[in-house]
């Protein structure tokens, strides 16, 4: 694949502002750029038009989940002592693909205080790739395979199931949520290998990115019937949960339950005997990495949220992850929700998905009708026991 140009910039709104670490005396006069190589390098720009002169400069850049933003000290390059660059070798220090990075710079005039430039946030996004967008209410496709028709079906897929996913939940996004579809999962494999990640199509619901792998055909679009839905689910209860962290189970059970229909291949792995760590309280954490348990994972914690709608209804979901928002823990939420151990609520799912012997529920239907039967076929029988005791008197 052809290297980037460089300098493709999202601009996004800004997700947080960033602490202020001086107490800059006014804004920068200047202009602030950033540019880059995806993979390679990325350089800050800092030009002082119209300003006397800059003695040192330092700026600050920083992502969702940083607790302090990286700061680096500059000097001016140029002559005339008004521009100032920093140079990020992304081949040494790799960061990783779709992140949002919010910088700015705090300048020290010569003589004079410090000002500072306004924050800007943009998205490193993997620009090795022609992305074209296209947008519905929140959600923005960026697409760069196969034909408008189809990203317009993947983008309608993806407005259906936010509907769907949010609106029983009366959730309305605060801010855009940015779906990246690749059509080739090895380039999005690839992209992500030069930060040390392995992926296989993922959100990443602080960064409001969803990483999509589908091939631009009918089999790419069943796949992502699944997969769109899933991922948004993620997007939505990381945004009602206000970022809290939720139990992976209810996390990722809720993706799987979003969905739709059971996945065969998860009902089938329910059906085998428990693997080790496969347990909801195993699952309280993070998921199992290794294949075959993470399916059964998977299908465990599909099978609960299952059974908790088809019992609380989805106030009893919501109950739950209101819960979760409010900081409980695993165990804690679902004894104060649903007044019941973990344990005894597995017990329970393990129960419901019991196969019934055949005729059971042919039983069940039948109940009061067989009970009646029962009692008039006993009636003789009755009678017949009396009189036997009466006689033996
Ligand atoms: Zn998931």
């Amino acid at each position: 694949m052809k290297q980037a140009l460089l300098g493709f910039v999202l601009l996004l709104p800004i997700f947080a502002r960033p602490l202020q670490t001086s107490t800059p005396e006014g804004t920068f006069p200047g202009r602030a750029t950033v540019e880059y190589t995806f993979g390679q390098r990325m350089r800050f720009v800092l030009e002082g038009e119209g300003f006397p002169s800059i003695s040192e400069a330092i700026l600050y850049y920083t992502m969702p989940g940083m607790e302090t933003p990286y700061r680096v000290r500059r000097t001016p390059e140029a002559s005339d002592g008004l521009r100032v660059i920093y140079e990020r070798d992304l081949r040494r220090e790799p960061l990783p693909p779709f992140v949002p990075i919010t910088f700015w710079w705090e300048v020290r005039e010569d003589p004079g205080g410090w000002r500072s430039t306004e924050p800007q946030t943009f998205r490193y996004l993997d620009n090795r790739v022609a992305w074209q967008t296209l947008s519905a209410g929140p959600l923005r496709l960026h697409w760069h395979a196969g034909d408008p028709g189809l990203a317009r079906s993947v983008l309608e897929l993806a407005r259906r199931s936010l509907e769907r996913i949010g609106g029983p939940l009366g959730y309305s996004a605060p801010e855009p949520i940015d779906l990246f579809w690749y059509a080739d999962p090895e380039l999005a494999r690839a992209a992500f290998r030069l930060a040390g990640l392995e992926i296989e199509g993922e959100v990443r619901p602080r960064w409001r990115a969803v990483i999509l792998m589908a091939s631009p055909d009918g089999a790419g679009l069943e796949a992502l019937r699944r997969a769109i839905p899933h991922e948004l689910t993620h997007v939505v209860l990381h945004d009602l949960a206000g970022g809290q962290p939720l139990p992976a189970w209810l996390d990722e059970g809720w993706a799987v339950w979003s969905e739709g229909p059971p996945d065969p291949t998860l009902l089938r792995a329910l059906q085998e005997p428990r693997l080790e760590g496969v347990s909801l309280i195993g699952l309280c954490g993070d998921f199992p990495t290794d294949p075959l348990r993470a399916r059964q994972a998977y299908a465990l914690a599909g099978a609960t949220v299952r059974y908790l709608h088809d019992r609380e209804g989805i106030g009893g979901l919501r109950r739950l992850l209101e819960a979760y928002a409010q900081g409980l823990s695993c165990e804690s939420g679902v004894r104060r929700v649903l007044g019941r151990s973990l344990e005894r609520l597995e017990r329970e799912v393990e129960a419901a998905l019991r196969p019934q012997p055949p005729g059971c529920a042919v039983l069940e239907g039948l109940g009061p009708w067989l009970l009646l039967f029962l009692l008039m076929s006993l009636g003789p029988f009755s009678l017949l026991l009396g009189g036997r005791s009466s006689s033996a008197r």
